[in-house]
């Protein structure tokens, strides 16, 4: 029977596979597979949120006008240079739509954001994977990756699943490196748990170059995963090329008062930073003390670890220790990565949890 063909491109793409929130047999669990903040949101971001409640028959500002202000302000950015939309991946399609499509190729690293792979091929561009340096970003297996079709470049800072980081003059040397002509995508995603001293120069490089592109988000210290909101800042030209293939209304207005309610919760933002620091630390810490039987952690600069098993404990065999005594987190073999787990910070008492799980795992295995 006859039936509409999908185009090739979209069925070469595997479905993104979101973390687990339930056990295979539908208990709820801890959720530690999405890199979720662990502390909630800013009361005053939830607060912002429920007066929207009042609105709902109205279509959202689509210019985020009130949203963009406040980010021009709290980030010393023009308002007429942000982009944004249906969370940061929705920011990362629309950069590959805007200056990708057939024929051309769009680079990212072996163990990256999955979804650069889906937005390289929904468009039919054609992604070119990166080598690793021990699973660090390794600027001069990009800039080698590049040809006369290389049309956008995605780099997560910190990365995704590593947690690794690449340091400013590391930005710097891959952006000047790269063909004018090619877009440099800086997805900062985690940037909120970076130390004061650890700035990429992602914004300055946005502001000054005619080809990069930061992408931030409020999903993850800022605790609005739910609303969806993620944003763009780059040169002029950029930025109005993407706007004209976004979704008209990318926000809901009470994502639009969350966000910007939000930004203004520096204690909240604060504490998280604090807390994530501590219990990274100490994870990492816990989990080094197992290297005898194989375990090794990625040095980290976000809210999760990735976590290698190199002994005869197989990270499947604890992934399925850590779901059966209630805590999700993420297995990746469909990413290259069948011998690591990818563990988000969560609270302290669901980080002691799932250090005795892995402790007694070590000693059977
Ligand atoms: C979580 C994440 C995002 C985006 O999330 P949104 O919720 O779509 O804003 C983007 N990039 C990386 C690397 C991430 O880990």
């Amino acid at each position: 029977m006859n039936a509409p063909a999908p185009k090739p491109w979209i069925m070469g793409i595997a479905p993104y596979v979101p973390g687990r929130s339930t056990t295979d047999d539908g208990r709820t669990i801890v959720k530690l597979s999405s890199n979720e903040n662990p502390l909630g949101t800013a009361p005053t971001a939830r607060e912002a949120y429920r007066s929207a409640a009042d609105d709902l028959e109205r279509y959202p500002d689509a210019g985020a006008v009130d949203l963009r202000a406040k980010l021009a302000a709290h980030y010393g950015i023009e308002a007429d240079r942000i982009v944004y939309g249906t969370g940061s991946d929705e920011v990362l399609h629309l950069a590959a739509g805007a200056f990708a499509g057939a024929g051309d190729e769009i680079i990212h690293v072996r163990y990256g954001f999955s979804v650069y792979e889906i937005a390289t091929r929904r468009v039919g561009a054609t992604p070119v994977i990166a080598s690793d340096r021990d699973y660090a970003t390794d600027v001069d297996a990009i800039l080698a990756a590049v040809t006369e079709r290389t049309r956008v470049v995605f780099v997560a800072n910190p990365n995704n699943p590593t947690g690794t980081y690449t340091a400013k003059a590391d930005i710097a040397r891959l952006h000047a490196g790269l063909p004018q002509s090619v877009l440099l995508v800086l997805d900062q995603a985690y940037t909120e748990y970076l130390g004061p001293g650890d700035d990429d120069g992602g914004l300055d490089l946005a502001r000054t170059e005619a080809n990069v592109l930061v992408t931030r988000t409020f999903s993850k210290i800022f605790g609005l995963a739910s609303e969806r909101v993620g944003w763009g800042y780059g040169a002029p030209a950029i930025i109005d090329a993407m706007h004209r293939i976004r979704a008209p209304f990318a926000f809901s207005i009470g994502a639009q008062r969350a966000a910007i309610a939000a930004l203004d919760a520096d204690d909240f933002v604060a504490d998280s930073r604090r807390h994530n620091d501590e219990w990274r630390a100490w994870f990492g810490d816990q989990v080094a003390g197992l290297g005898n039987a194989g375990l090794r952690v990625v040095p980290s600069k976000a809210n999760f670890l990735l976590v290698l098993f190199e002994g005869s404990l197989t990270a499947e065999t604890a992934y399925r220790a850590l779901m059966a005594a209630g805590y999700a987190t993420r297995w990746l073999p469909g990413q290259g990565l069948p011998h690591a787990l990818r563990i988000t910070i969560g609270r302290a008492d669901e980080m002691r949890a799932v250090v005795d799980v892995l402790r007694a795992e070590a000693a059977k295995a």
